[in-house]
């Protein structure tokens, strides 16, 4: 088993789309092992998509995810990481294939309803930044 960390994006949470993005998820086989509702600050934003600075959209990007709330989660299976990117589908929906995240309900490259760790490095790193090993309930 391993773990990945995920996001339901303000373009989620405003649209009310938290449990129809969980029903992909469980039904890929993903667990969540952990899941709040929080309201990211600026610094909060701008720590965890830090890699992004020096790119163009990054003022854009932090705009949008402390724009509302997010949920925040720990999902656990055999091999988390790629197979939440999977089932997320690619950054650009209109190059996501059919059946993922993206594809069914993410509006634009910038909206696009959830982000997942890119590495089992980043997922512990990520994890760490929301989570104690308390919360975390297998
Ligand atoms: P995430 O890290 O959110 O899971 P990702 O790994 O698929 O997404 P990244 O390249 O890490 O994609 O980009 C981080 C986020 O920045 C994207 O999810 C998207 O919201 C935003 N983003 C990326 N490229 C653009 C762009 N060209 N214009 C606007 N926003 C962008
Ligand atoms: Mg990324």
């Amino acid at each position: 088993m391993s773990r990945t960390f995920s996001i339901l994006k303000p373009d989620a949470t405003r649209r009310n789309l938290t449990g129809k993005i969980n029903a992909v998820i469980e039904e890929a086989g993903l667990r969540i092992v952990a899941q709040k509702r929080v309201k990211l600050s600026t610094a909060q934003a701008e720590a965890f998509y830090g890699v992004h600075k020096e790119r163009p959209f990054f003022g854009e990007l932090v705009g949008q995810m402390t724009a509302e709330p997010v949920v925040v989660q720990v999902l656990e299976a055999d091999d988390a990481v790629p197979k939440y990117r999977e089932v997320m589908g690619a950054t650009n929906p209109e190059q996501a294939d059919e059946g993922t995240i993206r594809k069914l309900f993410a509006l634009s490259i910038g909206e696009n309803s959830v982000h997942g760790s890119d590495s089992d490095e980043n997922a512990a790193i990520e994890i760490a930044q929301f989570f104690t090993d308390a919360e975390i309930v297998g």
